[in-house]
């Protein structure tokens, strides 16, 4: 069942969303070699609070955190850890919050200290990818060209691999709607997007191989080769001729230029 959402609604996931860009600059402005997960969703999770709003990740489905924090070979849904971060390590901090009843859903990957070339290749072109599948996102296509948009520019044109076991999904009064977003598929399939359709967008994808596992922990994801893995997520609204971005990655980018322990994507 999908819900397409009213002018009023939109403006409540924007809110939500504002507050979740909000929380992943400032929880990704704590990010130094030897400070653990553990810590900045602690803090991440004040800020929230702090602010009216409500972790809405944390419960959900069980989970323990307010923040997914996923290290190097972990796609995502990784758990805040004592595990301390280290130079060289890129880290996916995924955010959701709840205001007034609706959900903002984003993530970023953000790149600590002195990363391999490779590895910072493949962040840049995630997050291009997460862009062609946003431009794709408007009144008329269909939910498959998102999908091929992102798969033919990082799969086909770059050679890394998409993971297929996770998706994008519509986002409002639930963290998880109708429908499925996928980061692969073939153009002119799947459901009509029409006007108000909020959907969250979010490539995950790995420097080799498209497979993943799951650790014991029962929620990490992480590539089957253990090679890095990033994902960048933005959540939006179809529109008739552009989709309109309600999170906004800018408060993360304009923290990273003033960081030092930060290397810009
Ligand atoms: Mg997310
Ligand atoms: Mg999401």
């Amino acid at each position: 069942m999908i819900y397409y959402k009213t002018e009023e609604e939109i403006e409540l996931i924007r809110e939500s969303c504002l507050w979740v860009c909000k929380t992943l600059a400032y929880a990704g402005s704590l990010l130094k070699p030897g400070v653990t997960g553990a810590y900045i969703d602690a803090k991440a999770e004040e800020f929230i609070r702090d602010n009216n709003g409500v972790p809405g990740f944390k419960g959900y489905g069980g989970f323990p955190g307010t923040l997914c924090i996923s290290i190097n070979e972990q796609v995502v849904h990784g758990i805040p850890s004592d595990r301390p971060f280290e130079d060289g390590d890129i880290v996916s901090l995924d955010c959701g919050v709840i205001m007034n009843e609706y959900n903002g859903d984003a993530a970023y990957t953000f790149a600590l200290g002195d990363v391999a070339e490779e590895t910072m290749e493949l962040l840049r072109v995630t997050k291009e990818s997460l862009y062609r599948g946003i431009d794709q996102a408007v009144k008329g296509n269909r939910i498959g060209d998102i999908g091929y948009a992102i798969q033919n520019f990082a799969e086909r044109q770059k050679g890394y691999g998409i993971v297929r076991e996770l998706v994008g999904h519509g986002i409002g009064k639930a963290l998880h709607e109708d429908p499925e977003v996928p980061n692969y598929g073939r153009r002119g399939r799947g459901i009509l997007m029409k006007e108000n359709l909020v959907i969250a967008i979010e490539p995950m994808v790995n420097l080799k191989t498209k497979h993943v596992v799951q650790e014991k922990d029962g929620w990490t994801i992480r590539t089957k080769d253990k090679k890095p893995s990033a994902h960048y997520e933005h959540t939006v609204v179809v529109k008739k001729n552009k989709a309109e971005i309600l999170s906004d990655h800018s408060f993360i980018e304009e923290m990273i230029k003033s960081n030092q322990e930060l290397k810009q994507v």
